[in-house]
């Protein structure tokens, strides 16, 4: 590993918002870590069988984002989707899971790992896109297909996004667009010297940790601020 390889976390950060992806290498390791309710959501993942078959009132101290219900019901449908494709087994039981992958150009882990055909799987802790999944994640995960495919030597056409909180799965395939938005990201973190212009979508600086930093007013910072 050099420090040419860019991690996951940079990539998806620096196709958030360039800025953010800045002030986020100032941070140090032991702050990059995600907290302990992230992993809370992607062990979920890990449980998709015994979740489908658990009483509504097991849910209460589940880290699921709908109602008990609409959980069953939607984690049901993905499901019976992914099973008349031939997919749901090889997500339940997939060949490995929390690998560290190392590719020409990035590095970082990838959640699950899939074979015949050989595909990574990242899981969000956050809400879908209504369809298909938010370009932050787009980006992540050919990073992740990419670099499974640097140490295994095969061609990955395929990624998995699994929102665990919200029982929904989605497919993306590495088309040239998805590999364009990962090649303008991967140049965005390498140049990165000093912080780069904000982002002009202004939605993304509402959650954003850096606000203050980047003096960017949020609707949060106002009513703190008391303006
Ligand atoms: S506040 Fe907005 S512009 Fe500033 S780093 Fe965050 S997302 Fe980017």
């Amino acid at each position: 590993m050099t420090r040419a390889h860019v991690s996951f976390s940079d990539l998806r950060t620096a196709a958030y918002c360039p800025r953010k992806c800045y002030y986020q290498r100032t941070l140090p390791e032991e702050d990059r870590e995600p907290p302990p309710e992230v992993e809370a959501i992607r062990a979920l993942a890990t449980r998709y069988t015994e979740l489908l078959e658990a009483p509504a009132d097991d849910f209460d101290c589940e880290p699921i984002a709908v109602s008990a219900i609409r959980y069953r019901d939607r984690l049901a449908a993905t499901r019976r989707r992914l099973e008349a494709a031939g997919h749901w087994e090889r997500l339940c039981d997939p060949d490995d899971r929390a690998v560290f992958a190392i590719g020409r150009h990035c590095r970082g882990i990838v959640h699950k790992v899939l074979g015949d055909p050989l595909e990574p799987v990242l899981i969000s802790s956050g809400e879908p896109p209504d369809t298909g999944v938010w370009e932050p994640q787009s980006v992540h995960a050919v990073a992740a297909a990419k670099a499974l495919s640097w140490q295994h030597g095969v061609r990955v056409e395929r990624a998995w996004l699994e929102y665990p909180a919200y029982g929904v799965i989605r497919s993306l395939e590495l088309t040239t667009r998805r590999t364009a938005q990962y090649r303008r990201a991967l140049r965005t973190v390498r140049e990165l010297d000093g912080p780069p212009a904000r982002t002009t979508n202004r939605s993304k600086c509402e959650p954003c940790e850096f606000a203050a930093e980047c003096g960017v007013k949020t609707r949060t910072l106002r009513s703190l601020l008391g303006i």
